[in-house]
């Protein structure tokens, strides 16, 4: 069995190398050119020839291919649809904002957790993504774009807390001063609220984002709309927000899509305030981006929910909607499209109605 190279870190690399009785600067180099997206040990010219045959037998190259590239007309917003070693295949986005590219990644080959707004977890669950996979949907989409990449958010298809491993493994790798170098101030990780995870995440004492997927305030609504809040309800979750904030000193994120009728009343503008009480956290509001399987509707009330909220001292922003016309948004991902349905033009369809609405 072939080891997979790209998803060692530049100590097990080190290992590696003094096991085939190389001098340890080898790892960089090797580390330098993975990094770099290199797809085969024989770009790396500066190895012997030898070695570099040493290593395509030891080890493999991860390398995704695009299956389709879609530019959003309204934004520049771009959604590739990778295709994965093993035929499976994921979604990312690349947006670009004024401040810098952000990409959006994901994590996981299609998402077990069931949240009924959410199109990646409709055609259920697969499998886990190694951290090469992770890594290279930064490296391959900032190669084949051309376009920098400053910021990332671990938002994609899957829920990341559900990859620990891999997700850490990826943000030591995607932070190395050899590699990508991108600062963990510059990573948002979103999580649908996976408590457990939340208080190891607490241990690492990251400065990355932490995004919490809220949605509602009671465990009535939340329970409806999220699964896992009936594992631990919204009490639970937010003690645990609160020792994370105890722990690194950074400021959650709680995202909220409002829904019409479902979450978007005065009541649980109010509650969300007195959940948030002595923790200083941020709303991002977010306008549902609704899939074509779920009746779900995008709420009415934005802008009075928004003001409930900071007139009680929550600060509270509504989030750009971007790659409306490429099924790009919050929640619209999908792996399905590789599969010869139409789902994606009934998607984009559905959004061309919601745009005219
Ligand atoms: S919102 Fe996130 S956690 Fe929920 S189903 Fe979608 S990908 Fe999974």
């Amino acid at each position: 069995m072939k080891i997979d190279i790209k998803s060692l870190n530049m100590q097990e690399l080190a290992l590696q190398f003094k096991a085939l009785g190389e001098p340890s600067f080898r790892a960089k180099q090797v580390f330098i050119w993975l990094h770099k997206g290199a797809a085969s040990f024989h770009e790396m010219t500066n190895l012997s020839k030898p070695l570099r045959e040493t290593l395509s037998a030891r080890y493999f190259i991860t390398v995704p291919t695009v299956e389709r590239k879609l530019v959003s007309k309204l934004d520049g917003t771009i959604k590739y649809l990778w295709r994965l070693k093993d035929g499976n295949c994921i979604e990312t986005v690349l947006m670009k904002y004024r401040h810098g590219n952000s990409i959006c990644i994901s994590t996981e080959v299609g998402c077990k957790m069931g949240c009924v707004f959410c199109a990646s977890t409709q055609a259920g669950f697969v499998r886990r993504l190694a951290p090469s996979e992770i890594l290279d949907q930064v490296l391959f989409t900032q190669l084949d774009s051309g376009e920098p990449i400053s910021n990332i958010v671990l938002m994609g298809i899957g829920e990341p807390l559900d990859n620990y491993e891999s997700v850490l493994r990826f943000l030591e790798l995607v932070n190395h001063p050899d590699g990508l170098n991108i600062g963990m101030r510059h990573i948002s990780l979103s999580t649908c609220g996976l408590v457990e995870q939340i208080e190891r995440l607490a241990q690492q004492d990251l400065q990355l984002t932490l995004s919490v997927s809220l949605h509602a305030p009671d465990d009535e609504t939340r329970s409806k709309l999220l699964p896992i809040n009936r594992a631990a309800g919204v009490e639970k979750l937010m003690s645990t927000c609160r020792a994370y904030f105890e722990k690194t000193g950074r400021r959650i994120s709680f995202e909220y899509a409002l829904i019409d009728g479902v979450n978007d009343a005065p009541w649980q503008a109010d509650l969300m305030v007195r959940r948030l009480r002595g923790m200083p956290g941020h709303v991002n509001l977010i306008a549902l981006n609704d899939i074509a399987e779920s009746p779900l509707k995008p709420s009415r009330r934005m802008a009075a929910f928004q003001q409930q909220l900071e007139e009680r001292g929550v600060t509270a922003t509504v989030r750009r909607r971007l790659g409306l016309d490429i099924a790009a948004a919050c929640g619209q991902l999908r792996r399905s499209t590789l599969f010869g349905g139409n789902d994606r033009e009934t998607q984009v369809k559905h959004n061309e109605n919601l745009a005219k609405n």
